[in-house]
């Protein structure tokens, strides 16, 4: 099959090619429980940057470049190609999301529900992902589509999607009617989580946004109070909340200074959820103890919260606006990610 591979780390990003097209054999089965997809549409994402940048290398590749080569990808949707022989509620043919993680399913975590920490590959970081025409993944994995969506339209929900579900899902377990709740950053994934904190509660809705342009398209997604971050949007959000702060203040940033911003947005006893990655939350562990705030880390989502977010999908409480690109382009369709030239979320067609 043809796909796109990561041969070297940039730590800069400034090679003239990060991926390259190739032939590599197809993805086989070789457990009775494995499944393999049809790639209709893989999402490219800020992580694949990060993959490249070596950001995840910590993490995924402790003993130097021992990953190298694998496939990026991890916003994979498509149709079921072929199944192990233990497979039973799956048919080749059916159209599918999948769950970026490969949990074991036998695991503590996975037993508690918590797919995302469980043991296994996370295909794209770690494993051959789906910038190809075919991925191997598991029968735990997959979610079967609604007939009203096609793979390539939600692609980008198996990650992007999902992480502003499961953040939001947390917070609105909490938000009454008459909290505030702050959005920091409406990009790719801040804009489905508006829809999501709209379709699951009645909490009013604050956007902090530097854009123009992604504060007017928080305004279509349901926000309540849109708030230009020019310097002066701490003070902005303290005089929309009584000068007490919000309730929930859910950050998908997380650089240039919003953490500390965030965290003053956030009242007494309220919550800060920390989506976005790069700097460092830092903050006094007296003013912590004195306020009772909450500091809350989120990582992708469970396998329930995917299903979940289709149903929103699925009813047409929740949108994506996606860009196409050819899997050929998959350089390009980087590079415009990079320079912050795609609105909405970039897709893979092989
Ligand atoms: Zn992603």
């Amino acid at each position: 099959m043809k796909a796109q591979v990561l041969k070297a780390y940039d730590e800069k990003l400034t090679a003239d090619q990060w991926v390259s097209m190739e032939d590599v054999p197809d993805p086989t089965i070789t457990k009775p429980t494995d499944v393999i997809v049809r790639i209709g549409g893989a999402g490219v994402c800020r992580t694949d940057l990060h993959v490249i940048e070596g950001v995840w290398r910590p993490h995924m590749d402790p003993n130097g470049n021992a990953l190298l080569p694998f496939i990026l990808g991890h916003e994979n949707a498509g149709w079921i190609e072929a199944i192990g022989k233990d497979v039973e509620n799956l048919k080749v043919g059916d159209p599918v999301i999948v769950h970026p993680k490969i949990s074991s399913g036998t695991c503590l975590a996975c037993r508690r529900g918590h797919d995302m920490h469980g043991d296994g590959k996370f295909p794209g970081l770690d494993s051959n992902g789906g910038y190809a025409q075919y991925l191997g993944t598991s029968e735990r994995n997959i979610i079967p589509l609604p007939r009203t969506l096609a793979p390539k339209d939600v692609a980008p929900y198996a990650d992007a999607g999902l992480t502003a579900y499961h953040v939001i899902k947390k917070a609105t377990r909490h938000l009454l009617p008459g909290d505030r709740c702050v959005v920091i950053g409406a990009g790719g994934l801040g804009h489905i989580g508006i829809q999501c904190l709209k379709a699951m509660c009645a909490a009013d809705i604050i956007v902090v946004d530097k854009s123009e342009a992604s504060l007017s398209l928080a305004g279509k997604c349901g926000a309540d109070h849109l708030v230009k971050a020019d310097g002066n949007e701490v003070e902005a959000v303290m005089s929309l909340t009584n000068g007490q702060g919000a309730e929930a203040v859910i950050d998908f940033v997380c650089e240039h200074g919003t953490t500390s911003k965030g965290l003053a947005m956030t009242r007494p006893m309220g919550s800060y959820y920390v989506v976005g990655y790069g700097e460092d939350v830092k903050v006094p562990t007296v003013d912590l103890v004195i306020t009772e705030k909450n500091i809350i880390g989120n990582l992708v989502g469970t396998w329930a919260d995917l299903y979940e977010l289709m149903a929103l999908a699925d009813r047409g409480l929740v949108n994506l606006t996606t860009v196409e690109y050819k899997l050929a382009d998959a350089n390009q369709a980087l590079k415009d990610l990079h320079n912050g030239k795609i609105h909405g979320r970039a897709v893979l067609i092989p």
